[in-house]
């Protein structure tokens, strides 16, 4: 069978482990699409909420991606957008074998010891969502993204994800040499050829060439040699791509050895999840392929390694005098407002609180020197002289205080206000509130005797047609 795959990329696969020409060709010609996603356990944490949601999704055939603990294929694809759970936060779209780090971050770190997490190739999020449902409170995760309209379209997302120990960054790799021996994992999910999306999206194909490849493996070189110095002696670091070229992953890994003290950490596969283990060809470094031919995803290539020495271990910078801490006024504004759970502090950027993890609190003032932050914790809201003006990313955040009214919306309902549009309900409470679909917050409303003021940020808003639904 002939296939619309380049010539050139057919070729260059040849001899490289797990690659077969004609199953490769066939799985490329049927075009089936994978729906996958994964859910948000800050905000399910029932299994009835959890059921609700994948029920709602699809009634049956529901099964679970089996290399992580929160992913689900779905037999088809249904309209996320028309999807209030979606916009509610409560999963990722995102595609199976990506899920894999979940596996690879489990078998190298002991999260529950308090991790130092940089994701440097972040948006739109997929691999930062992940990380996050997979560290405790008291852990950091800063989610970078170095093209200025992707960063945006990260911090949107990790809003929705509703997370407080998250900082977004908008910075190139080279801007985090000050911050030496900072972290103690690093996830490099580089930005790379793409042939492993071919599947999904062919129109990809027309821009491969060998050319590219090339350029972007020397791209991932110098990524990879900008971040390294980040990494704390005996951090790991998780390298990925998507894409099949062996000059963009296993090239990669003797490279890095080569040049910096690393080592391989080899990850236990159960056969039964058809993951391809390969070894470089230089010093026998392994690192895992995903093909979809052998299973229920598209392609991926990741490997793990450990720093061996190198960084002295970063200091916090000595804070002279605290700022941004709120008096006691301000405190009382809040209250009506946010539950604060231990730990957890409040700061204030110009009239701006913002809701902190006790990490994030810790972390900022350094990361504030050395990064252009895009979001730092969860933003409560604009402080005047009298009252906060609550914000998106608190109705999004699990820290509303418990007497802030909440609505419930029907489905109908829930759309038209995520359209920005008056739903048409009339309601006992009048002011600020929620509103919720199914339990799950979606936003801010006003309410007034016969009708709401929709407080939905409208660069967030549906623009599909919701009639007829
Ligand atoms: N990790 C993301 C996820 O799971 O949703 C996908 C990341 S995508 C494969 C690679 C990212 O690297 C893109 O967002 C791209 O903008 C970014 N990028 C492009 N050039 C870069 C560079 N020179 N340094 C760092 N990141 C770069």
């Amino acid at each position: 069978m002939s296939s619309h795959l380049p010539a050139a990329l057919l070729e260059s696969l040849e001899g490289i482990p797990g690659y077969n020409r004609a199953t490769f060709e066939q799985v490329h010609e049927a075009a089936e699409k994978v729906t996958s996603l994964r859910l948000n356990p800050n905000k399910l944490r029932s299994a009835n909420g959890i059921d609700k949601v994948l029920q709602s999704l699809s009634a049956t055939g529901v099964s679970k991606v089996p290399w992580t603990s929160q992913g689900y294929y779905l037999p088809q694809r249904p309209s996320f957008t028309l999807d209030p759970y979606f916009h509610a936060g409560a999963y990722y779209v995102q595609e199976a074998s990506s899920m894999f780090l979940e596996y690879a971050v489990k078998q190298t770190t002991d999260p529950g010891a308090g991790l130092k997490v940089l994701d440097l190739c972040a948006a739109p999020g997929g691999k930062s969502t992940l990380l996050q449902s997979l560290l405790p409170d008291n852990s950091l995760l800063v989610s970078n993204e170095v093209i200025k309209s992707r960063a945006a379209l990260l911090a949107d997302n990790l809003t929705k994800w509703g997370a407080a120990n998250v900082v977004v960054s908008n910075n190139d790799p080279k801007d985090f040499a000050a911050l030496q021996g900072y972290f103690d994992l690093v996830v490099v999910d580089a930005p790379c050829s793409g042939s492993g999306l071919f599947r999904r999206d062919p129109e990809l194909i027309s821009e491969w060439s060998l050319d590219h490849v090339a350029l972007c493996s020397q791209r991932q070189q110098r990524i990879l040699a900008d971040i390294l110095p980040a990494l704390k002696a005996s951090g790991v670091l998780i390298y990925s791509t998507c894409s099949f070229s062996a000059a963009e992953d296993e090239a990669i890994l003797d490279w890095l050895a080569d040049h910096f003290e690393l080592e391989n950490i080899p990850l236990p596969i159960p056969e039964e999840w058809n993951i391809i283990i390969t070894e470089t060809s230089k010093r026998n470094l392994s690192g895992y392929r995903f093909y979809p031919d052998r299973l229920k995803g598209e392609g991926l290539f990741l490997a793990c390694l450990r720093k061996k020495g190198g960084e002295k271990e970063f200091r916090e910078p000595k804070q002279k005098n605290k700022t941004g801490t709120l008096t006691a006024k301000q405190l009382d504004l809040l209250s009506p407002w946010v539950n604060k759970p231990a730990g957890y502090e409040f700061f204030l950027h110009q009239d701006e609180v913002l809701g902190l993890a006790p990490a994030v609190a810790a972390a900022l003032p350094a990361l504030q020197q050395q990064l252009y932050i895009r979001k730092a914790g969860v933003k409560l809201g604009q402080l005047g002289a009298k009252e906060l003006i609550p914000d998106h990313q608190l109705a999004m955040s699990t820290l509303a205080a418990e007497q802030v009214p909440v609505v419930e919306l029907s489905k109908q309902a829930a759309l038209q206000y995520l359209k920005k549009e008056d739903p048409g309900i009339s309601l006992p409470v009048k002011g600020w509130g929620l509103v919720a679909y199914e339990g799950m917050q979606l936003g801010w409303a006003k309410f007034l005797p016969n009708r709401i003021n929709n407080y939905y940020p409208k660069e967030l808003r549906i623009l599909k047609d919701i009639q007829g639904l």
